[in-house]
């Protein structure tokens, strides 16, 4: 990247953007070399002037969300990554508006106290809501594409885009979302009321199952695989006998076998050779391909 680009960019941009930011410091792998910008977009008018900046530089972006769902290689990212600030929630009536850099877990725990019922599945879901309904986030057989009304966002133009329901499909772990090139900014999910106490009594059920399932507090992205139709990818890769099974500094969770830990100092290569170790198992003894949950971004496939 040339000198007179980070120029303008910190002139564009000041403090808020960082050269060389490594961002293992932002995905919950903590895996991941430097993006060669890093842009922290506090508000819209930020996020709008990066996409110009990109656009007449010919410069990618990448948006991430709280980075809990992706593996970012060692050599890190080139271009410019934006990354959204929190988000603000609103009510009217039984919507709620929530910000894309918002936490999906804070809309949902604020919507258990004003007494709204629907969004109890997201407790221990620790990505964005962005983020959220770009992956079709779920769990306990609910996810947040049921919820979602509208979504607005930005071209990579920078100019505003809306997305009403009927023009939205959502898919296990996907969603229509995948394929627009611009920045999702907001989203309005519909609730029904409900007595508060019992949404959130729900709300501590679902993270006690998760606790005792899941290795919540561990450096990782959550489910590596997808669960192939009818059953579950960590119950094959279980009967595989891949827990346990490591590469450097990550290895596959003893306490819930589709997680892959980061045991401290674990690298993308390690975590690629761990994945493909895994399916090699999982094919073997069940005959079946495992498809990847989380976002590879070094792969250039
Ligand atoms: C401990 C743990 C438990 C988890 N449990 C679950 C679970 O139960 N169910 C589940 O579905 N997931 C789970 N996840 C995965 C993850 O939390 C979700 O997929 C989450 O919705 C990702 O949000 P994020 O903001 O972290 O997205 P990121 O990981 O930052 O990004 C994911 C993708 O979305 C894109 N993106 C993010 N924000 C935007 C935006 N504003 N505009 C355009 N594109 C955007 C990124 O470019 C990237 O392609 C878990 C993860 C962890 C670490």
């Amino acid at each position: 990247m040339k000198e007179g680009l980070v120029r303008e960019a910190r002139r564009l941009f000041g403090e808020d953007i960082a050269e060389n930011e490594p961002l293992a410091k932002h995905c919950s792998f903590r895996i991941g070399g430097p993006a060669r910008l890093f842009l922290r977009a506090r508000q819209l008018s930020i996020l709008k002037e990066s996409l110009v900046f990109s656009r007449d530089n010919s410069l990618p972006f990448f948006v991430l969300g709280r980075g809990t769902n992706v593996l970012v290689p060692d050599v890190g990212l080139e271009g410019i990554v934006i990354c959204l600030g929190a988000g603000a929630v609103q009510f009217a009536g039984e919507t709620i508006f929530a910000e894309a850099g918002a936490s999906l877990e804070r809309v949902a725990k604020t919507a258990a106290e004003e007494g709204f019922t629907g969004m109890e599945f997201c407790a221990g879901i620790p990505g964005s809501v962005g983020g959220a309904v770009i992956m079709n986030a779920g769990a306990h057989g609910e996810c947040i594409g049921s919820l979602t009304r509208e979504v607005f966002g930005f071209e990579p133009s920078g100019a505003e885009m809306q997305f009403p329901q009927e023009k939205l499909r959502f898919g296990y772990r996907k969603s229509s979302l995948r394929e627009f090139p611009g920045v999702v900014t907001a989203v309005t999910f519909a609730l029904r009321k409900e007595d508060a106490r019992t949404v959130k009594e729900k709300m501590q059920r679902f993270l006690a199952v998760r606790r005792k399932a899941q290795p919540v507090r561990a450096q990782c992205a959550g489910s590596v695989f997808k669960n192939p139709p009818g059953d579950s990818a960590g119950r094959l890769i279980e009967l595989a006998g891949c827990k346990g099974m490591r590469r450097g500094g990550a290895i596959v969770s003893r306490k819930h076998a589709n997680f892959i830990i980061n045991r401290g100092g674990a690298s993308y290569s390690n975590v690629k050779g761990l994945i493909e170790a895994v399916r090699e198992r999982v094919r073997k003894a069940h005959g079946v391909e495992l498809e990847l949950e989380i976002i590879d971004l070094g792969d250039k496939s």
